[in-house]
């Protein structure tokens, strides 16, 4: 029942665009503070400021307004009481598992995960003495099998996960006692799942993505309790990947824009892909919003929004599976073959030869991808053009 009394809570498509403001002056666009350093008006202040936590107008490698602008915003969205915005996403994912895991912990980690995730704990980690269990992050239980009491620090996670679009379940995940559990929700963004609502601690973003949604920022963030993040925010000022207030700026003002492109990119990626699954040459379609996902269920369960990314895999002709994905990626007109997602234009990208290059054949497999895996992150242009032309590319495969 609601309280009469309470006033209702805004929604998050609200909340993007209200959130993120405390220290604009009475500017409505984020303001931009290109200032590496500002002035300090006493020693005592000084101190206070090289040694506490969050100081916005010292030193910009500590804090910076706009950076803690874009910082406020995501904190709000994601119900976290704190979030800090690193150089890229890569930048926040390193600082959280260098940051937050010492020599002689255990990390449990999906396999499924973005390439650069999986190369910081796969060659990384064992460098500085840090042990890690990969796990299918699909299968029931299987991080909480993966826990050794006591050694085990620390749970990664992404879902959806790159580029197959396979989903953990956030209850599960939530309710494992121990370890820091960490979420990649880059894929889904928050406007649509709150990976904190179901107990993770902390969320990580590449807001480079469809946060900033424009593809002219690189820059991360990481969100969950004080606690956590005051430990982060004393590792990322010496680790010095901050973000920029340029990237921090545009990310905010991409911020205000989710919602809509979100919504119609889910919209336009629930067509395309209604249309891949009918087409002779295309073997398997992947994306969260058919029914046909072997977790359909768990992404309306967790899922407001099924997103824009979709992955396919193009039937091999005469000529093989490579050379069908390498086809059809470079027979798209409209669509470009480029990395990246969440944009306003559509991309294709081919991860055996792009993204997932440097994983083994076997790691590949594990992955769930093939030399014919496409994947697409359905853009703004109107559904139409985008389905004709990848129709038109895969008359060419
Ligand atoms: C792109 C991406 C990252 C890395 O982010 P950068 O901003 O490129 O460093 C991490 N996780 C996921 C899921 C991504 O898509």
């Amino acid at each position: 029942m609601n309280d009469p009394t309470e006033p209702a809570p805004l929604h998050p498509e609200t909340r993007a665009i209200r959130a993120g403001r405390a220290d604009n002056d009475r500017a409505l666009a984020p303001i931009l503070w290109a200032s590496t350093t500002f002035v300090t008006p006493t020693v005592e202040e000084g101190r206070r400021m090289a040694v506490g936590v969050g100081s916005t107008r010292f030193y910009s490698r500590y804090g910076n307004p706009t950076v803690a602008g874009f910082e406020d915003a995501i904190a709000t969205l994601e119900g976290a009481e704190s979030a800090r915005a690193f150089a890229s996403g890569m930048g926040a994912m390193t600082a959280v598992v260098l940051g937050l895991c010492s020599t002689g912990d255990h990390i449990v980690a999906q396999r499924q995960l973005y390439a650069g995730t999986q190369l910081l704990l796969q060659s990384v980690c064992p460098r500085f003495g840090i042990e890690v269990t990969f796990v299918d992050g699909t299968e029931p239980g299987a991080f909480a099998a993966a826990v050794r009491p006591g050694r085990t620090t620390m749970i990664v996670a992404e879902t959806p996960a790159n580029p197959r679009l396979d989903l953990v379940d956030l209850d599960e995940l939530g309710a494992i006692v121990g370890p820091i559990t960490v979420v990649d929700s880059t894929f889904a963004t928050p406007l649509a799942q709150r990976p904190l609502e179901y107990g993770v601690d902390l969320v990580v973003h590449s807001a480079t993505k469809a946060i900033a949604g424009h593809n002219d920022a690189t820059i991360g963030v990481v969100a969950g309790s004080a606690d956590y993040l005051d430990w982060l925010y004393s590792f990322a000022v010496i680790q010095g990947a901050n973000a920029s207030p340029f990237d921090a700026m545009n990310a905010l003002r991409g911020l205000r824009t989710l919602a809509v492109r979100l919504e119609r990119q889910s919209a336009s990626a629930q067509r395309l892909a209604e249309f891949l699954e009918d087409h002779p040459r295309v073997t398997e379609v992947r994306y969260p919003g058919l029914s046909s996902h072997p977790q359909f269920e768990l992404a309306r369960r967790q899922m407001d929004l099924p997103g824009g990314l979709l992955t396919f895999e193009v039937a091999p002709g005469e000529a093989g599976a490579l050379e069908a994905g390498r086809a059809f990626v470079e027979g798209v007109e409209l669509a470009q073959l480029a990395t990246s997602l969440g944009g306003p234009e559509t991309l294709v990208t081919h991860p055996a030869s792009t993204t997932h290059a440097s994983l083994t054949p076997e790691e590949l497999a594990a992955n769930g991808i093939t030399p014919a895996t496409v994947r697409v992150s359905v853009g703004l242009e109107h559904v139409d053009d985008i389905v004709r032309d990848v129709a038109a590319a895969l008359e060419r495969v």
